[in-house]
């Protein structure tokens, strides 16, 4: 989505667009096309589940590496579908090579344990996915010996304030779950690099075409392809993103040896739902921005944490680094406690309660105020608790009237 340079009279003409070739192509022309093939056995125009196990080895199979992550050997080491969703996905990304895994958690997971061991020091924003907190309080340290420190990422100063000669990696999210935290990706990758560390991000609430981090200067991207990147809430897969050789690591160490390798039938429906990713994002960030708006202007609401609104804490950084929409995820909460906070919920009609994101249908998630991470949270956070709120691809004015009937039952005298 970087803006197309008007071609001055000394430079070649744009290259023909090609569906062979992404580079030629736009961004929404690689989300049809990128990773698909003609399969030569029927013609099939999309590529076919390929529900095997085991391809057919060569004549002489003292050539092959029974370890290696290669296609046409064994599904643990790269299936057919699994072959063609990463080729999109490292299109998508602006990356050399990706890697599909069975969840976003296992592809997480898969850079933490490739690229750490014992006695390594990471620095981790205070504001991320659940797993990822968990995976650097308890399970990396207990188990492996891995130091983490927590930081607000939006802090640059406490970024490298955090980092020691052992730091590693540094890891954060780009919109941060669930407060929609932004941080500054170009300059958290300096700091990074300065100290000879690597910098992963979770670009789950952000895809491409909203925001591309290896061109920020990140490593590697991590995605929960449950979220958008699917975007139909019916397959569950995860993906990490970069540079070859460390994309290679991760193959051999996290998917290959330790195996939670992606199912052909997942990645071929995701492959399928990331089509139209382009398309419903654009409707994702209107749609999101329309409702903020509308809640913000609501008395009985509380708060709305969305970074398109003037009043988010960085709004600037969020402009600046996101031109093309904000995304689709916003937090807020009504007036009141965790009674009213349920009481609201309760009362909607179309928007479902349930967790996960990035789905076709609205989904809101009510998270109360106790527990060991909310002392990161913004003050209004802790107060009252917050709704994390996926906006779906339904009518916007449904999505609207919904919560403002809604509003009305949870406030109402006779309720
Ligand atoms: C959901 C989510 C994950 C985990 O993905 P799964 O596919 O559920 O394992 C990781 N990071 C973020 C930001 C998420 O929203």
């Amino acid at each position: 989505m970087s803006p197309r340079t008007e071609p001055t009279p000394t430079t070649s003409p744009a290259p023909r667009p090609d569906k062979h070739n992404p580079a030629t192509l736009g961004f929404q022309t690689q989300s049809v096309h990128a990773g698909n093939a003609i399969d030569a056995g029927s013609g099939a125009l999309r590529t076919p589940i390929v529900m095997a196990n085991s391809y057919a080895l060569p004549e002489d199979p003292s050539t092959l590496s029974w370890s290696g992550a290669i296609p046409g050997l064994y599904t643990r080491n790269t299936g057919t579908n699994q072959e063609g969703l990463q080729q999109k996905l490292a299109v998508l990304e602006g990356g050399e090579d990706a890697v599909a895994m069975a969840s976003g958690v296992a592809a997480l997971h898969a850079v933490f344990f490739t690229l750490l061991k014992s006695g390594d020091h990471v620095v981790v924003a205070n504001v991320t996915y659940e797993a990822s907190y968990r995976l650097f309080t308890e399970l990396l340290p207990e188990k492996y010996g891995i130091e983490a420190t927590f930081v607000d990422a939006t802090d640059l100063a406490a970024v490298r304030g955090a980092i020691r000669s052992s730091t590693r990696l540094i890891h954060i999210e780009t919109v941060g779950n669930p407060t929609t935290a932004v941080t500054d990706v170009a300059a958290v990758a300096a700091i990074a690099h300065e100290a000879g560390a690597l910098l992963s991000i979770d670009n789950t609430f952000t895809p491409p075409p909203l925001f591309r981090p290896i061109e920020h200067g990140a490593d590697l991207v991590v995605h929960s392809l449950t979220k958008y990147i699917n975007g139909h809430g019916d397959a569950m897969g995860g993906a990490v993103i970069g540079r070859a050789e460390l994309i290679r690591r991760i193959k051999l160490d996290a998917m290959v040896d330790v195996g939670g390798v992606i199912s052909p039938f997942n990645a071929w429906l995701i492959m399928r739902g990331s089509v139209t990713l382009p398309l419903r994002i654009r409707q994702h960030c209107d749609s999101a921005l329309g409702i903020a708006r509308f809640l913000e202007s609501d008395p009985r609401v509380a708060y709305v944490a969305y970074p398109g609104l003037a009043s988010h804490p960085q709004h600037p950084v969020a402009l600046r680094q996101l031109p093309h929409g904000f995304g689709g995820m916003l937090a807020f909460a009504v007036n009141g406690h965790k009674a009213a906070q349920n009481r609201f919920v309760a009362n909607l009609r179309v928007i479902t309660s349930a967790v996960s994101l990035g789905h076709d249908e609205s989904l809101i998630v009510h998270v109360d105020n106790s527990g060991p991470r909310v002392a990161a949270y913004p003050a209004a956070f802790r107060e009252f608790g917050h709704l994390r709120f996926s906006v779906g691809l339904e009518d916007t004015a449904d999505l609207v009237a919904d919560l403002a009937a809604a509003l009305d039952a949870t406030f109402s005298v006779a309720a």
